[in-house]
């Protein structure tokens, strides 16, 4: 590991203001960040300590919805009885994710900043656009069995690995931040992570030193709640294909519905027409549109009609609830 500064602010201003320095990296629960540490991938000059700042409240907000501070663990977010009454998918998916004892370290912020779990991505002697920009994507032609069929490029086919974030995308999260000016933004999640284009190294549409403060969660969707993830063992492993589905039915029609997709792209996957199309015509149109140019790229081929039949095991499941 090289050598870097470290510093333990007391406020999110000064938090911000210390990590608009060149090359420092805000450090949480560090479940990402010091491995990425170890094998030379991150070398930040500079740590931000975050975990002092009073960041890890769950709060009811006035529209009927909740504020998840920033600095609130996976687990805790997870088994907060608001949240497993309001907002099952989200906290179904926190505790399809990683392990006990990650998800007790592991923060809602870092949870959306974590990077991709490509191969080449950590195997420093292997080509990645991601980790050297300009260098090649050793996955194209390589071991892409894990990586994405939908919203890729030429430059990159990482996924985002997590799946709190698939479900906060059904539940039309915002994200609340802090920039070094002392700004206040909202980022809708769908803004927030970055499709790679010809910048793959840029994965959030955050500034540099930008603080996440909190997430919101609008008040709560009517319907049954499901997170379905499919994986190659049963704990700690990341999502071959996951849905997050919240679907309101009335007998065995569908009113509404909110379908978003891990394990297929860059970013937590929504389709809009995808939605329409369950209410409309039924699941097998509905997997159609949210395949919609999806390409694989030899060993993830399976991901897609994976993702159509997990789509349905997902409504079925919740139109069984
Ligand atoms: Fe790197 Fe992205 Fe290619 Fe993986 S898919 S090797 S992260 S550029």
């Amino acid at each position: 590991m090289k050598a870097f500064t470290y510093e333990r602010p007391a406020t999110v201003a000064e938090a911000a203001k210390a990590a608009g320095q060149p090359n420092a990296r805000f450090i949480a629960g560090g479940t990402n960040l010091l491995d990425l540490m170890k094998l030379q991938i991150e070398t930040p000059a500079h740590l931000v300590d975050v975990n002092r700042l009073a960041l890890d409240r769950i709060e009811a907000t006035s529209d009927g919805g909740i504020r998840v501070g920033a600095m609130v663990r996976n687990a805790d977010l997870a088994a907060d009885e608001r949240v497993r009454r309001d907002y099952g998918v989200l906290s179904r998916a926190l505790l399809a994710g990683a392990s006990g004892q990650l998800r007790n370290k592991a923060t809602t912020a870092g949870n959306l900043l974590q990077r991709t779990r490509c191969p080449y991505f950590y195997d420093t002697a292997m080509p990645c656009n991601k980790r050297r920009p300009g260098s090649g994507c050793a996955a194209l032609q390589g071991f892409n069995r894990i990586l994405a069929v939908l919203g890729t490029s030429d430059q990159c086919i990482a996924t985002h690995p997590s799946d709190m974030a698939v479900a906060m995308r059904a539940l039309d999260a915002t994200i609340e931040t802090v920039t070094p000016e002392g700004t206040e933004r909202k980022i809708p999640i769908a803004d927030l992570h970055r499709l790679p284009g010809d910048t793959p190294q840029i994965e959030t549409t955050l500034t540099p030193g930008e603080i996440i403060t909190a997430v919101t969660l609008p008040a709560p969707v009517r319907g049954r709640h499901v997170y379905r993830k499919v994986r190659d063992r049963a704990s700690y492993a990341f999502a071959l294909v996951s849905v997050a589905a919240v679907i309101e039915a009335d007998g065995s029609k569908v009113r509404s519905a909110r379908l978003a997709f891990g394990g297929l792209a860059p970013k937590p996957w929504r389709v809009a027409d995808a939605e329409e199309a369950l209410v409309r015509e039924g699941v097998g149109a509905a997997g159609e549109a949210a395949l919609r140019g999806a390409r694989g790229y030899g060993a993830n081929d399976f991901k897609i009609p994976l993702a159509k039949r997990t789509l349905a095991a997902a409504v079925a499941e919740a139109m069984r609830a």
